[in-house]
């Protein structure tokens, strides 16, 4: 064993530290405050003396991080670090395309192109540039949506979430709804239909059973204070085996021989038919407004592939009594998604041109055969990253398309999958490897399953797949 040397006393002391003022002449920093001005410098400058000095009164400040221009450049850092984004573009290869903890739908071009063009001045969001008078924000969409989904009258909230609660509220406050127990659904924990009825002040009359719900189930229910029949689609389970359900064209039926409306929340709601691409199908709100359907809730940032959106669309009468309804103005879209979703909706006015232009379709009808080559190109240059801590191999994976949508079936996908060389500590290492990824300028968020970090890459497309290779040396230095 070589001896090691006795270490020199290397530690700073309080009155090593310099005053503020002092720091703040120094040319460094004094070029730092040219740039961002005097109040946040000066603010981090004491907040980083004070934290060094904390750990100088109890020996723990080594000399090197107070001499030369260390103070200056640890000053500079905390000053970028202030000013960094919290929200940070990532990389998503986790294999769920609409993540809801990564955003969901990624805008297409036309989309960000739209809010670049109109949000930097001033533009009509309520102004009717043909009169001149006071528009209504609604009418920059409206007519889009009733084109495509068949629809009399459409309103946008500023998501699904409230689109539901807004329905309720107006067309059955202090009324009842007649729901199925099959359908009481909860979206991620804080969205759960009993507590969304309660929260609107509507009463919740369950109909039926878990597994089965029958047309005379609803029938039986409807009284004086029935208010709205309502269907809420399963987006995040199956109800499967012995099952029966009413269908919105029925329930229609019944509701209306009682001149009482009917509204179906779709969720994700896919303003096309899947099918046409190969995908699962996804019921759309055109089905449900030729089913009979008085209103239909949907999110733009699910399957329609827009911004963070509830979109209402349904029977004149019906749209009128929401869009009236106070809460309206508390659940308004903003400009910035109302710009974004009317470029996304004038995309469906091209179908055939859709799977390109529209990056959601784009990343779901991506071919297998592309991915897996994708797969085949990244596999070395990730392997010579990582060796000899961990091996790198091609696999076939299955994901899904996410946020509530067909949520048994499941997308094939291929992607690469990364196993710590060695056994002992494998748990760990991969958790540090994940925490790596997480770090990089541009965060890649994988997912960890049988003890292997998997990489779906479905939804790389190719200027990410750049990004994400310019990044493999960080990624080896970082692992080290
Ligand atoms: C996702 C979902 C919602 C909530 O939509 P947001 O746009 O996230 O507010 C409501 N109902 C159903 C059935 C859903 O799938």
């Amino acid at each position: 064993m070589p001896q090691t040397l006795p270490v020199p006393d290397t530690r700073a002391t309080p009155k090593d530290l310099p005053a503020i003022d002092r720091l703040l002449r120094q040319p460094a920093v004094a070029a730092l405050i040219a740039e961002h001005g005097h109040t946040l410098v000066a603010g981090e400058a004491r907040a980083l003396l004070e934290a060094l000095r904390a750990r100088a009164r109890v020996g723990e400040l080594p000399a090197a991080e107070v001499g030369g221009d260390a103070l200056a450049r640890a000053l500079a850092a905390r000053v970028d670090a202030r000013l960094a984004p919290r929200m940070r573009a990532v990389i998503n290869l986790t294999g769920t395309v609409l993540h809801t903890n990564l955003g969901r739908a990624v805008l297409a071009e036309a989309a960000l192109g739209h809010l670049l063009a109109t949000m930097a001045g001033p533009n009509n969001l309520e102004y009717d540039l043909a009169g001149g008078g006071r528009g209504d924000r609604d009418s920059l969409v409206e007519g889009l949506l009733c084109e495509l989904t068949g629809a009399e009258a459409a309103t946008v909230v500023n998501n699904n979430a409230a689109a539901v609660l807004l329905t309720i509220a107006a067309l059955a406050a202090g009324r009842e709804v007649i729901v199925s127990r099959g359908e009481l659904v909860e979206i991620g924990g804080s969205f759960r239909m009993p507590d969304v009825m309660a929260s609107a002040g509507a009463t919740l009359v369950e109909v039926g059973t878990t597994n089965r719900t029958h047309a005379h189930d609803y029938e039986r229910a409807i009284g004086p204070r029935s208010a709205l029949l309502m269907k809420v689609h399963t987006s995040n389970y199956a109800v499967q085996g012995f099952t029966a359900a009413v269908d919105e064209a029925e329930l229609a039926r019944i509701a209306h021989a009682h001149a009482l409306p009917v509204a179906t929340d779709l969720g994700s709601g896919a303003l096309v038919d899947m099918t046409a691409w190969g995908l699962p199908r996804e019921p759309t709100p055109q089905d449900k407004i030729a089913a009979g359907c008085d209103v239909v809730t949907f999110s733009g940032d699910k399957l329609l592939g827009g911004p963070q959106a509830g979109l209402i669309v349904g029977r004149r009468d019906a749209i009128e009594r929401i869009r009236r309804f106070p809460l309206k103005r508390a659940l308004r879209v903003g400009k910035l998604p109302l710009a974004a979703l009317e470029a996304t909706l004038r995309l469906y006015l091209r179908p055939e041109r859709l799977a390109q232009e529209l990056p959601t379709l784009r990343l779901l009808t991506r071919p297998l055969d592309a991915i897996r080559a994708q797969a085949q190109a990244l596999q070395p240059a990730l392997q010579a990253a990582l060796a000899p801590r961990f091996t790198v191999e091609g696999v076939e994976l299955l994901g899904q398309i996410g946020s509530g949508s067909l949520p048994v079936e499941r997308l094939p996908s291929a992607g690469l999958a990364i196993a710590p060389a060695a056994k002992k500590g494998a748990g760990r290492a991969l958790e540090a490897l994940a925490a790596a990824l997480r770090a990089l300028p541009r965060p890649v968020i994988g997912r960890i399953a049988d003890d292997r970090l998997l990489l779906d890459l479905r939804a790389l497309e190719d200027a990410d797949c750049a990004v994400f290779s310019m990044q493999l040396g960080q990624l080896g230095q970082r692992i080290d």
